[in-house]
């Protein structure tokens, strides 16, 4: 017995001495694992607390991370602006982002919707035989197939003078869904089909670069097909992708429903261009071209903004055309709706009577007058919606854009954000941040084309 108990307590001795002379040659302090832990974890909270007086900010910044039910992507190094941040924590007042409706109001009727599905014009396949509609994988190694340019016959060339005279009016514009062929492309998704000129022409999107164009339909051997067909396309994919993103969800709307995020490791920047009676804050686009040549930018364009201010949209077209950036038109509504003081689900696209088809397809046809090409993204006035709106926005074939870092709103950006800012004069708080933020490096530099986020 003795002999067990003087070996216990040679051993207990033997661990007792190895573990302070571990600790001596490692020279640990005693509570570093825990400190840096902690430490670590002070440093993972997010830059900006979310502000109890301005709903929005928490629940925007929440709803982003949960909808996607994926971790966090890793922030790379960057240099962190905190003065600024500092400067929004400090402010007792919710940021209000001023809306302007100029010549809008809920009690003007609004046309009746248009057909969804427009029949094929021009289509010289047969009907599709019930082989095809098994899901088609119409591009399999898309890089591998070069986009072919189109014979100028083909392609339209807006001008001046489009939609100033009767004969190049951009009519019957309607959503269609039809796979389209032709001899040198990959083929192509039709997903409005319009008359200018007397001619029949598409609104086609590139099942997987979700670029969009618009050609003569006499050019294109066009099918209707049912999204099944095409559902392993990356644009079938994105498009139901971002409707089953309600955001936050409120009893009677949705706040920020569609994608917050990208999946590339950069910033995705919008701008909205809601209706508004300022001028377009020119310095934005200053900033943006500072980086160099064909910048992306996406643009969240309303009809009525276009309507009161075709200089400031001439100018940005002229720096389209001329490469200075690479703009994305994304479809804002044609009237834009909001009433102030007036509870969410009864105003922006939740106003009474009206008529989100007619929303959706006339901004787009203004657009395609005034030399603009839609693409397949859009985004709800004040970011708020509906489950009926989002599938009104599914059928039409757009893909449903939220944020999760509205500049004004203090939400700051990070790898993979759709960063959201309004440069049509009404926000310039959001673009003092992003001038900031773009110039010390918050803002990752290139910026990422939207069509890389979905
Ligand atoms: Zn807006």
């Amino acid at each position: 017995m003795k002999r067990i108990v003087s070996l216990s307590a040679l051993t207990l001795g033997v661990v007792m001495v190895s573990f302070i002379a571990f600790r001596y040659i490692t020279e640990e302090p005693p509570n570093s694992a825990w400190e840096m832990h902690n430490a670590r974890n002070r440093d993972a909270k997010p830059a900006i607390e979310t502000k109890s007086s301005n709903p929005e900010v928490g629940i925007l910044a929440t709803a982003s991370r949960e909808q996607e039910g994926k971790p966090e992507r890793t922030q790379p190094e960057r240099v962190k602006d905190t003065s600024v941040v500092t400067r929004f924590l400090g402010d007792p007042e919710p940021t209000v982002v001023p809306e302007h409706i100029p010549d809008w109001h809920p009690d003007v009727p609004v046309p009746a919707p248009p057909p969804s599905i427009a029949p094929a014009p021009l289509s010289t396949t047969p009907s599709p035989s019930p082989n095809a509609e098994k899901p088609l994988d119409i591009s399999p190694t898309p890089t591998s197939r070069p986009e072919a340019e189109s014979p100028a016959s083909c392609t339209f060339f807006p001008s001046r003078t489009v939609g100033q005279q009767q004969e190049t009016r951009v009519k019957d514009y309607v959503s269609t869904f039809q796979l389209c062929e032709s001899k040198n492309e990959v083929p192509k998704v039709a997903i409005r089909s319009m008359k200018i000129g007397g001619d029949s022409w598409f609104l086609l999107a590139n099942p997987d670069s979700l670029t969009t164009k618009i050609e003569k339909a006499a050019c294109w051997s066009c099918r209707p097909v049912t999204e099944d067909v095409l559902k392993e396309t990356r644009l079938v994919r994105a498009i139901k992708r971002a409707a089953e993103m309600p955001g936050l969800t409120h009893r009677t709307f949705l706040e920020n429903a569609g994608l917050v995020r990208g999946s590339a490791p950069g910033e995705f920047v919008t701008g909205d261009l809601c209706p508004s009676e300022r001028p377009l804050d020119r310095r934005f686009f200053e900033t943006l071209m500072s980086n160099g040549p064909g910048t992306p930018v996406a643009l969240s364009i309303s009809g009525l903004w276009l309507k009161n201010h075709a200089e400031d949209f001439q100018w940005l077209m002229r720096l389209a055309a001329s490469g200075a950036l690479d703009i994305i038109w994304v479809n804002h509504t044609y009237h834009h709706p909001y009433t102030p003081r007036t509870p969410y689900d009864e105003t922006f696209m939740l106003t009474k009577n009206l008529n989100p088809e007619y929303e959706i397809l006339e901004t787009e046809r203004l657009l395609i007058e005034n030399g603009g090409t839609p693409s397949v993204f859009f985004r709800f006035p004040g970011l708020i919606s509906s489950s009926a709106l989002m599938r009104t926005v599914l059928q039409n074939h757009l893909i449903s854009l939220g944020t999760d870092a509205w500049l004004a709103k203090g939400q700051k950006p990070r790898a993979g954000s759709i960063i959201l800012v309004h440069p049509n004069g009404n926000e310039e708080v959001g673009l003092d941040l992003f001038i900031r933020f773009y110039s010390n490096g918050t803002i990752d530099r290139p910026l990422e084309p939207l069509v890389a986020a979905p």
